[in-house]
Formats: C-alpha cells, structure tokens, sequence
C-alpha cells in the first residue's frame, strides 16, 4: 500500500506548489474512516481509495481532486457525514463527494424507465463539476482491474456491463482514450467470457509465433528514424482483444481474415517531424491504400490528433501507426484531463473544471445535457436518455431534432436512407453538429447529422461498400441500376441524334417506337441504353429507321472524321502528330459544341470514368473512348495509353462542361524534389492544403543524402488551380523542382 509520503511525493512531482497539508489529512482521515474495513480480495478497504488517488496522479490533477479520490467512498461506505466533510475539508471539496457518492447509489442497469432517470443524474453530476467525472472513471477503473475478486457472479456481471455501457463510452466521449480501452478489456472479459478466452488464446499462439515481431519493427523503425536524425519514441503492440473482437463483428470476419492485429505508436518533439516520420515509414514500407487519415490537420471532435496510416510490415504483416507529438499524445491518453494540466502548467494554479470548460469533450457534455433535461413528456425523455445506454445503437438527430435509431458503426448514408429513400439518394456530404465531415465518418451518439443533398448526385458503386442498414443497401442497388440504365440511354441519344442530323433526319421518341420490337426493346429508353451500351450498333438502327440510306457504320465514321477535319481547318483548328501516328484534334480557339459531349465529371448523367493515373482535371484537354459494357473513358490528350486505341469507332469528341455550382475535385499526381531537411515535408503539406489542395497519399520515392523525391496525390478543382499549387511548390525553398505525373 502506497505510504502517505509516497501519495505527496507523486503529487510533489508535477506540481511543486501541493498543498501537503491537505492530502495528509485526507489520507489520514480516509484510513480512519475506513478502519478495519476489508475489500473482497482481503486487502484493507483504504488500498482502494489509495489506488484511485494514484490513478489521479496519473492524470496530474490538481490537490483538491486528490483529496476527492481519498475520500470518495467515506460518506457511502462509513459514518463520515458531508457536514463533517464540509467543515474540515471545505465546501469544494465536501460537493464533489457529495456528487460522487449520488452516483455510487444510481443503479445504471435497472428497468428501463429509472435507467432513463439515474442517467439523467449521472451527468446533472458530472456537469456540474468534471472532476467528479474524472474520480468517477478512476474509481470504476480499479473496481474493473480488481472484478475478478468479487464471488457473486451477477455482481460481477452488472459491474462490467455498467462498464461497458456507461463508464467506457463516456470516457471515450471526454477522449480519454487508454481509460476506455482498459475499461472495455476488463468488462469484455466478463460479459462475454467465451469470445474473450478464444482471442486470448490466439493472441497468445500469435505472440508465440511472431514473438521478436514488435520487437523488430520497433528497432528497424528506431534506427531508419535515427538515420534521419529524428528522435522518436516507437512503441509496438497487438491489439487488445476488445478492439478486435469489435472489428471481427462489425465487419463479420474470422479471427484469421482479420489482419491488424499489430500497432505501433511513433512520438515525437513536435508536429513537422510527425510528417517527417510520415516519409521514413513511407518509403521503408508499401502503404495500404486508403488507411491514410491526417487527424493532425483535421483532429477528432474529441479533440483528438494523429496521423494514421497502415503499411505491410518486414514480415508481409500489416502494422497500423499512429505518429503524433507528446502532447497530441497525453490529449489521447487523459481527454479532458490533459487540458487542465496543459493549462495549469501555462497559467499556472487555475481553478481544473474552468479549465475543462474549454474542451470540445466538455462542450459535448454540456449539450447533452441541455438536450437531456429539454425533454418534456417522460417517452421523449427516454428516448432521449438511450444516449450512451445501448452499445449495439447509436441515436442520432435530425436538424428538426426527430430522433433515428442507427446500428452501431452506421454512416450518414443509412441516417439519410433511414430519413428518407429520396433524401439518401441525392446526398453528397454531409454536416455532423455543423462540421462538414466524410461520409464514411461513423455516427455518434447525440449526433446532429445534417444531409447536404443536391438533385445532380446519384449513388454510386462504393456506397455499398459503405452502407450497413438494408433499407438503405436495396436503395441504393436500385437506384444505381436505373441511373446507369440512364446514363447509357443518354449516351445512346447522344449517339444516335447525331447519326440522324448527319442524314438530315431529326431524331425523336416517335420514329423509334416502330423499330423497338425488330430489336426486342421495350421502351425507347431501353433502346437507347442498348446503343448506348455498344449492344446496338446506331447505324442498324438509322438503317432500319430509314433503309433508303445505306451506310455503315465504319463509312459513318469516315465521313464525319473527313467532315470533321474539312471544319476543323475551316474554323482554325489543326492536327496534331502524335508520336504514336494518331492524329489528334486540338482545337485552337473554337470549340465544337454540338458534336462534342460535355463531360460534367464523376457524378455526370452519362456513363463515365476517368482512365486510372490519367489524371485528367478540367482544363486539360480530352478525348473520350468508347469501351462496350463501360461508357467512356476519358484520357487527357497527351496520355500515352491512348496509343492503344486504333479503332476509329471508340474515338469521341468530348469537352469539360463542369458544374459551377457543384464544384468537384479530381485527382492528380505530382513529383516534388526537396531539400532532405527537417520540416520538409511539413512545409509541403502547408503549401498545399494553404492553397486549398487535398493530399490523398505521399509516397516517398527515392532518397539521397541531399535530397529526396516523392510522389504526392492530390484532389484540385482544376488545371488552374492545379497550376498554381505546383508554381507555389516550385517558389519554396525547399523545393528543387516540382511537375505533374501523367502515369
Ligand atoms: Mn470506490
């Protein structure tokens, strides 16, 4: 047990002003009081209050809430009374006890309508003052770390799913990350015993397996880290068994087919060689793509700040890192209580739950609670209380405030298919509590989510991938069906309308509806999608339409490229010797708007993708070529790939017709040389995302002693805007040169 000197030395230690006098007294007065009390592993019931205050120091928080977590259990437990507190302690520190000793008697896991009224206490408690929040959560922590002692097996059982549904979601709400995680592990091993002994038991043949693995990695990354001059603190190791029974349900997997088992943490001095380490891992390992997520620009409402990425590791295992700075570190690892201790050591001596008042976290708490204590009518109240209650169920809001029920892990696009099937299909973005985040961003509890929709948008392929709700799962099939079958009828009309001005006929519905059951079509629609889908070839169909005129459908190119090309030089425009021998149209001033079809982007109502690595963004001229089954594909003109494409008839005008009012980014690459230099890379990313570019991956690809060059994907609005990017980047110091990537 940790002597009374001990307890003040810790404190001593962050905190030279501690006022000793008063962390004697409560130690002494709490060992008194608890006297010959025993707690159910034999131990003197005072180790526990003891163990709490420790945790505390843990946190560094200030005396009077050491003095909280001593005598937490005093007015429940003894005949200490919080008069007698008050008077020997002072008012501050008599309420927080108070406080505490209220939430001790709620019964957290009753029948549902006191549920609804204990929870609803919970937080008036925590929200008058944090610190009983904080010695709350260190008091559940070492009565989970210590459950096993307790014999009643329902006791035990309620403790842990109080943990679990409670305790452990509302650390992870104030951002104490580590807290919740332990907390979750502990009752994990309770309320679910055997899914805890099956992952145990795998990690364990895991570790026996790979058993130099963490240790491997962590030197290799050490020492290539050292190489660059940066210092850096690597910690390797698997994950705990909660997080990856989580991850094997929400995804409904194996243990086997489950591949992030490892995780490291890379810390740092300070926020430039957090990228830099970004390039060090880069370059000594391939990245998995799409585990890149930059919460050091863009932090977790939690507050919340890291880099994360996934690589394939030394051994062909992946390995998740996180990179951050200490201090983005102790805000993951204490939440809300880091804040006051940043703080206090700033200004020194301020009041902790002022202090607390000025984190996000905080600020969620308190609206929580407005919300909560708004609810009029006892249902409305209930529903609203669910908050938190059910882990397998997020509850989310509506701008208007109507409540939608959501599985766990759901995004906005089941909230807005829940909604509404119209509203999920026209979303294309979304808002949650008025920040504008990704639409694979999962829903919270007491989430806000606001659909940003737009009548241009349809859903797309990745949505499924998306989406976990059913309703929202068909929706969207279905409509993705219909709007594809949309895409290629316009595309078919598109083609066919000019087939019929080339013959000096006009194209409409009524002269197709004679020639729909010769090309067992039922609807025009579905004829045009059939042409528009290479099915049907548009000349069998002028043909049939009009058997006067005998063409086919090659001579139908011919004439229109030779009719083409006797405009083109009439208006100006000239050929362009490829080094593949194809001729290209480049239009020198005027622009073919007829003949050619206007690409919109991604989200057209025309079946198009963009060639992989083409990186073709507005501005940059283009061709389309026709592929049967696919729509079109569009390749900047200069794009070597198109040297593949020899047949006339895939060949298509096409030309940019971007939305202004729904603007879009499209991707492209660049190849940047610098300086290899610390911050660097910082400096890069600052140039970039201070001009309004998105970075989706850097790529580091060659390295020499001076120098180094990398290769960073962007999203820009368009070749303008692209431009400039790479000017600002040339302009920098630390930048040699700079150019754009076409494959
Ligand atoms: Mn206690």
């Amino acid at each position: 047990m940790m002597r009374q000197y001990e307890l003040v030395e810790r404190v001593n230690r962050y905190n030279p002003t501690t006022d000793e006098a008063l962390l004697n007294k409560a130690y002494v007065y709490a060992m008194q009081k608890h006297g010959t009390q025993m707690r159910a592993s034999g131990d003197p019931y005072f180790s526990h209050p003891l163990e709490v205050a420790a945790i505390m120091t843990d946190l560094r928080l200030d005396d009077a809430t050491i003095a909280v977590a001593l005598l937490h259990d005093t007015i429940e437990d003894t005949d200490a009374t919080r008069a007698e507190i008050d008077t020997i302690f002072g008012e501050e520190i008599g309420k927080l006890v108070d406080g505490l000793t209220k939430i001790s008697r709620l019964d957290l896991i009753s029948r549902r309508a006191k549920q609804a009224e204990n929870f609803r206490k919970l937080l008036l408690a925590i929200a008058d003052d944090v610190r009983v929040l904080l010695v709350k959560l260190a008091d559940r922590l070492h009565n989970m770390r210590t459950l096993h002692f307790v014999k009643e097996d329902e006791r035990r059982k309620r403790i842990a799913e109080e943990t679990m549904e409670i305790y452990a979601p509302l650390a992870g709400r104030m951002g104490m990350q580590d807290l919740r995680n332990e907390l979750e592990d502990l009752a994990f091993r309770t309320v679910n015993p055997e899914a805890y002994q099956t992952i145990t038991a795998r990690l364990d043949a895991l570790r026996e397996k790979n058993s130099a693995l963490i240790g491997d990695i962590e030197r290799d990354l050490t020492e290539r880290l050292a190489e660059r001059q940066i210092q850096a603190t690597v910690r390797g190791r698997m994950k705990r068994p909660y997080s990856i029974f989580r991850k094997m349900e929400q995804k409904s997997i194996g243990f086997e087919q489950l591949s992030d088992i490892y995780g490291f943490r890379v810390v740092v001095d300070d926020l430039e060689t957090c990228y830099a380490v970004l390039g060090v891992v880069h370059t000594a390992w391939p990245s998995v793509p799409g585990r890149f997520k930059d919460y050091i620009s863009t932090p977790k409402q939690n507050d919340y700040r890291s880099i994360h990425t996934t690589v394939v590791g030394p051994s062909r295992q992946r390995v998740e890192l996180q990179i951050r700075t200490r201090e983005m570190d102790r805000v993951a690892e204490y939440g809300i209580a880091a804040h006051a201790l940043y703080k206090d050591e700033v200004k020194g001596g301020r009041n902790i739950s002022h202090l607390a008042d000025e984190s996000r976290a905080y600020e969620w708490l308190r609206q929580t609670i407005d919300m909560l204590s708004q609810g009029d009518t006892p249902e409305e109240f209930l529903e609203n209380t669910k908050l938190e209650l059910f882990h397998d169920q997020v509850f989310c809001f509506t701008p208007k405030g109507r409540l939608i029920a959501m599985p766990r892990g759901a995004p906005p696009i089941d909230f807005a298919y829940a909604v509404h099937t119209d509203i999920g299909n026209t979303t294309v973005g979304c808002k949650i509590n008025g920040q504008i985040v990704p639409l694979v961003t999962e829903l919270r509890n007491g989430d806000e989510v606001e659909i940003i929709r737009s009548g241009a948008q349809t859903p797309t392929d990745d949505w499924l991938n998306i989406a976990v709700t059913g309703k929202a799962r068909a929706a969207i099939r279905r409509s993705i069906r219909d709007a594809q079958r949309e895409r290629y009828a316009a595309l078919g009309r598109h083609i066919l309308k000019r087939g019929f001005e080339r013959r000096g006929l006009e194209l409409n519905d009524k002269v197709l509806v004679p020639v729909l059951l010769r090309f067992s079509q039922a609807s025009v629609i579905d004829l045009m999608a059939a042409v528009g889908r290479s099915e049907i070839h548009a000349a069998d169909i002028l043909n049939t339409v009009d058997p006067s005129h005998d063409d086919t459908p090659h001579e139908v190119i011919s004439t229109e490229r030779a009719a083409s090309a006797d405009k083109a030089r009439e208006e100006g425009w000239f050929d362009l010797e490829g080094g593949s021998g194809l001729k290209f149209r480049v239009p020198t001033g005027a622009t073919e708007e007829t003949a050619s079809l206007p690409i919109r982007g991604l989200h057209s109502n025309l079946p198009i993708r963009f060639a992989p690595d083409g990186g073709a963004v507005p501005g940059d001229r283009i061709v389309g070529i026709l592929t049967p089954g696919e729509g079109i594909t569009v390749y900047p003109i200069h794009s070597e790939a198109l040297k593949d494409f020899d047949d006339d008839d895939q060949w298509l005008d096409v030309r940019w017709d971007v939305d202004t009012e729904h603007p879009e980014r499209f991707p492209a690459r660049v190849s940047v040389a610098a300086i290899n230099e610390p911050g660097t890379l910082a400096e890069i990313a600052r140039i970039i995302s201070q001009n309004d570019g998105n970075i989706d991956n850097i790529k580091m690809m060659s390295r020499a002693a001076d120098f180094h060059e990398m290769t960073i994907d962007l999203e820009v609005w368009d070749l303008k805007h692209l431009n400039r990017i790479i000017n600002q980047l040339r302009g920098a110091s630390v930048v040699s040169s700079a150019q754009r990537l076409n494959h």
